[in-house]
């Protein structure tokens, strides 16, 4: 359901990416109209790897999404793994289904992904509902409760007023600099990201999402496509990536910046296994994207009357979790319970606050402090990363109590999980009282 041109739309999404759209998707399930403003001209495919969490994957299918489709733009994962500079096994579970969750877990290409989101919602909401080269500037809440909402376009500006407006505008969120700001620039922690993706073999289970080093230097690789039938060849994404002493020494602004492969395989050109070969996966990419590993200080609310921010504007955390994504389509979903439960207005914006603010923010600084990773560091600290058996240095119980741990605060916890009720039930629409 869109909003008919002239009309004004109950709710204005600012940010047409992951988060905003799968609220795009989750209004138009419950009946809700709204107009989501994204500031590129043309929608593309971009970015590498991401990673959708069983608890993610649910919503998706919840949404209308089925498994096959989910296929199209990823593969189920079978395992997470971390594995030492010399080459053993730290740690290894089972994801997904294959770990008894309800749902699977998918590695997906974040490009495709997203233009699957996209193409969806113009399909079922109709092309006036997305504003495509348009930018929310700001904001301002009139005495009624409502928000006059700035846009840039091609042609100048406009203001659109709307019930409500949520933030969906990323990391860089022009609406949160608008509502807190006193907000400390972008934390950058040190660490710099190269990332890329090569059709090759997958290893392990085929399907294993591997951390391989130490907690200052290390390769992330993972699967994201089918492997061919033929040759047996699958996308893998990779994340190379290293710590500098001196963060001060590094512009960080750049976001997703293309680079030569030569600029930082030298820091990989010995990391050789019987079973892997990191500077032979680098150098069969077509490209790498450099960016700094940032987030942002929580702030104590994500609420200003009728405005809201979600997803990366609320809460951008180190991919360390790889739960971004996941958290920023829960957000979504639970934004929608709280417009069903509350009308639209201040009170579900400021349930949905309630709800995630605090425990959301506590997961940006768990993940800042290496989040599932934390175990390199523990290895590290222990045995300076050299080890023949890896029980002698943490023992296998307080392995899995550290990993239990972060998937109980992250919100991927099996058991709970897989007892939830659905966050929105498949029949609930917004009732013609609390619509008007
Ligand atoms: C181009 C791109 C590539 C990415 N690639 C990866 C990747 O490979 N791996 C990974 O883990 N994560 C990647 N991310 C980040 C990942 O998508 C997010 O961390 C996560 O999915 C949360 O989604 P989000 O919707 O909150 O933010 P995003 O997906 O970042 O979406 C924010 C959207 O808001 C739009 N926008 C920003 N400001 C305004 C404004 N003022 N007005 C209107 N629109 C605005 C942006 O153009 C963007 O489409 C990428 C993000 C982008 C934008």
């Amino acid at each position: 359901m869109g909003h008919n041109a002239g009309q004004h739309p109950p709710v204005i999404i600012a940010g047409g990416g992951i988060g905003g759209l799968t609220l795009a998707l989750t209004l138009h399930q419950i009946g809700l109209p709204c107009l989501v403003i994204e500031q590129v001209r043309e929608m593309k495919p971009l970015g590498v790897g991401i990673n959708l969490q069983p608890n993610a994957v649910r919503e998706l299918l919840e949404l209308g999404f089925t498994e096959s489709d989910l296929d199209g733009f990823g593969v189920p994962a079978r395992e997470w793994a971390l594995v030492g500079m010399n080459g053993q096994e730290i740690y290894a579970e089972s994801r997904g289904r294959f770990a008894g969750y309800d749902w699977p877990q998918y590695a997906a290409h974040r490009g495709n992904f997203h233009m699957a989101l996209y193409e969806r919602f113009r399909r079922l909401a109709g092309d006036d509902a997305i504003r495509l080269g348009c930018r929310v500037a700001g904001y301002k809440v009139d005495e009624s409760g409502s928000v006059s909402v700035h846009v840039e376009t091609p042609s100048g500006g406009e203001n659109i007023a709307a019930k409500v407006l949520v933030g969906a505008d990323g990391i860089h969120s022009a609406i949160r600099a608008q509502m807190h700001p006193d907000q400390p620039p972008i934390h950058w922690g040190g660490a710099v990201m190269w990332r890329g993706t090569t059709m090759a073999k997958p290893i392990r289970t085929g399907s294993s999402f591997i951390g391989l080093g130490t907690h200052r230097q290390r390769m992330v690789i993972y699967p994201i496509s089918h492997p061919d039938p033929e040759t047996g060849l699958a996308l893998i994404n990779w994340i190379a990536e290293v710590t500098y002493d001196d963060p001060s020494a590094r512009e960080t602004t750049g976001w997703f910046d293309r680079v030569g492969l030569d600029d930082f395989i030298h820091y990989f050109e010995n990391w050789t296994y019987d079973w892997l070969d990191v500077p032979a996966l680098i150098r069969g990419a077509d490209a790498a994207y450099e960016n700094p590993m940032i987030d942002r200080d929580p702030v104590p609310s994500w609420v200003d009357g009728p405005v809201v921010l979600m997803g990366d504007a609320a809460h951008p955390m180190y991919p360390t979790g790889s739960n971004g994504a996941s958290q920023a389509i829960i957000d979504a979903r639970i934004l929608g319970a709280k417009f069903l439960e509350h009308g639209i207005g201040a009170a579900a914006l400021a349930a949905f606050d309630a709800y995630l603010c605090k425990p959301v923010s506590e997961i940006v600084l768990r993940n800042r402090g290496a989040g599932p990773f934390g175990l390199l560091n523990m290895v590290n600290d222990r045995c300076g990363g050299e080890f023949d058996d890896i029980d002698e240095v943490i023992p296998r119980t307080e392995r899995e109590a550290f990993m239990a741990k972060y998937k109980e605060a992250a919100g991927f916890a099996r058991d709970s999980l897989n007892a939830a009720p659905p966050t929105i039930s498949a029949c609930a629409r917004l009732s013609a009282d609390i619509h008007g």
